[in-house]
């Protein structure tokens, strides 16, 4: 597998007790959603309250965006997200996302649109739980900074048709042990702001990141 340009579908039926309650001092990152226009908002609204809980359970507080946000003194990491809607079928044909996990920034993760579009038709009650899902392994990728994926939970390679029925009902979460090494990469970090970097803005599309 190509592991710099990591594509992924997914899902599980493992969950995981938080590491972490909520208190107001989770690391927080920044995602920055781009080009979401056709997205219907309800869904998206949805969407992002269920990554945002996934990410919560391992101790990661998600502030949302737009293009153009900016990070704050206690941001940690700033994630650009791309939705697509024309990718040719050919390009990476099970995936409804991809992750450039080793992207310093730019986008740094694809939401293949047209693509989850017909697998939330089939399963219309869970239709903004499978986005946040998506969202949430995409971002963790990214947060772990690698491609490769966990034999239950959130993070596995594929997900069955039980998983997307049943994600409506119940989120899937990280594994104990991935959730641990998020919450220290992003420790272990300067804040965004002070981090040496050329520039935070929206620079690069998916064909300008380090294939
Ligand atoms: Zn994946």
């Amino acid at each position: 597998m190509d592991r710099k340009r990591v594509a992924f579908v997914l899902l599980a039926l493992g969950s995981v007790t938080a590491l972490w309650a909520r208190n107001g001092d989770e690391p927080e990152v920044l995602v920055r959603l781009i080009d979401t226009y056709r997205v219907p908002q309800p869904l998206l609204f949805r969407a992002k309250d269920t990554a945002g809980q996934i990410l919560a359970s391992a101790g990661v507080h998600v502030r949302w965006g737009r293009m153009g946000s900016r990070p704050g003194a206690e941001t940690m990491d700033v994630i650009d997200v791309r939705f697509a809607y024309s990718f040719p079928e050919t390009y990476k044909p099970k995936a409804l996302a991809e992750a450039f996990p080793f992207a310093g920034n730019g986008v740094r993760i694809n939401i293949f649109f047209n693509r989850l579009a017909s697998t939330i038709k089939l399963y219309e009650l869970s239709a903004g739980s499978i986005l946040g899902h998506v969202l949430a392994h995409e971002i963790g990728h990214v947060l772990l900074q690698e491609g490769s994926h966990a034999q239950t939970g959130l993070m596995k390679p594929y997900w069955t048709g039980l998983d997307y029925s049943g994600m409506v009902l119940k989120n899937l979460e990280f594994t104990a042990a991935d959730a641990n090494r998020i919450r220290i990469n992003l420790v272990g970090r300067i804040p965004f702001q002070a981090a040496p970097r050329p520039s935070f803005g929206l620079a690069a599309s998916a064909g300008s990141v380090r294939p």
